[in-house]
């Protein structure tokens, strides 16, 4: 049985994962308005991505007998500058979702929850991944310095995105 104040945390990841998905199909939404259809599907692909870590938590905390509570989902920002711009957002996002990550391993520690412990290794590995991604992600549109072009081509190798 999952502790209150873990089951807790892990409901609120869940909202946080679901946040996260809404975030980047509303990014996709606004690129894929400037015809920037490659990395539209790119980001559409990180929100099914954001998805599959939801309903991981969601599985989890059932099998642990714990209880699934679904409460408001923030409002996703709609409005960004330039593609830089949405790429540092999603940087951002991802730090602040690994903080939220190593406070619930922490939290499973001091309450000795091994099983959780266990659990979260995937998502801290995860996290370094989708840092490093969005990273790399920035320094390619930092390098077209918005240069229509470049960023085509930009855009052509991230719809490759499989
Ligand atoms: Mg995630």
């Amino acid at each position: 049985m999952l502790h209150t104040s873990i089951a807790h945390a892990i409901n609120k990841q869940i909202i946080v994962e679901l946040s996260a998905q809404m975030t980047y199909l509303s990014m996709a939404a606004w690129l894929e308005a400037k015809s920037l259809k490659g990395f539209a599907k790119w980001f559409k692909k990180q929100a099914d991505e954001e998805h599959e870590h939801a309903m991981k938590f969601y599985h989890f905390v059932l099998e642990r007998g714990g209880s699934v509570a679904l409460t408001d989902i923030p409002v996703a920002q709609s409005v960004w500058k330039t593609p830089l711009d949405i790429a540092e957002g999603g940087l951002a996002a991802e730090q602040q979702n690994t903080a939220n990550i190593n406070s619930i391993f922490e939290l499973a520690r001091k309450h000795g929850d091994y099983a959780t412990e266990v659990f979260l290794h995937w998502f801290i590995e995860e996290q370094v991944e989708e840092e490093a991604l969005m990273t790399e992600l920035i320094d390619r549109v930092t390098l077209t310095k918005n240069h229509d072009p470049a960023l085509l081509i930009l855009d052509k190798e991230l719809g490759s995105r499989e």
